[in-house]
């Protein structure tokens, strides 16, 4: 039954790969998304330049096998401008925003964007997304250092550094809080 042309026919349309991936790959449009921003490089400094707490920005790279990996702040100039990453063929399916509050160890844990790596985003909302997630790590790390960077004059007791909470009235640091 070689040459049976209806079970030819099947064996072509199981051993289809079209059936487990019905499209190709491809990037929300971050171009779309970030009008004024030309690469992920250039979204970052941006976002940290203009945000006080100085947000850390990654983008993940989708991989086949889950090798994929992870680049942030300074590594996303590697991955160059939205068109080159379409261009290379490279899937980005997550961005994280997150912030390091220097002086005490304390982190604002990362906020996750997911990107559907079959192009089923809306731009507008991946967007929203991300201006919502620098702005909510921006307010927890504004709170975390108010927690912890007093001055000595903050309390009137003991005051230890990165352990005293700022107090808004304060006549030493007017309600700043100091580097540690
Ligand atoms: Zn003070």
């Amino acid at each position: 039954m070689n040459h049976d042309p209806f079970r030819g026919y099947d064996q072509w349309k199981t051993a289809s790969p079209y059936d487990e991936y019905p499209n190709e790959p491809e990037n929300c449009d971050f171009a779309q998304a970030f009008p004024d921003y030309e690469s992920p490089a250039d979204l970052y400094r941006a976002t940290y330049k203009y945000t006080a707490c100085g947000p850390s920005v990654g983008f993940h790279e989708r991989r086949p096998d889950n090798a994929g990996r992870w680049h942030y702040c300074s590594d996303l100039l590697k991955l160059g401008t939205w068109d080159e990453i379409n261009e290379r063929g490279i899937i980005l399916d997550c961005i994280s925003v997150s912030s390091i509050v220097e002086g005490v160890d304390a982190e604002v844990e990362a906020t996750y964007i997911d990107c559907d790596p079959y192009g089923g985003d809306d731009p507008e909302i991946i967007s929203k997304d991300y201006w919502n997630a620098v702005e909510y790590t921006n307010e927890r790390a504004n709170e975390i250092w108010n927690e912890t960077h007093g001055c000595e004059t903050c309390t009137d007791g003991e005051s230890r550094p990165g352990d005293t909470p700022v107090n808004p009235d304060c006549p030493n640091c007017g309600g700043n809080g100091i580097v540690i």
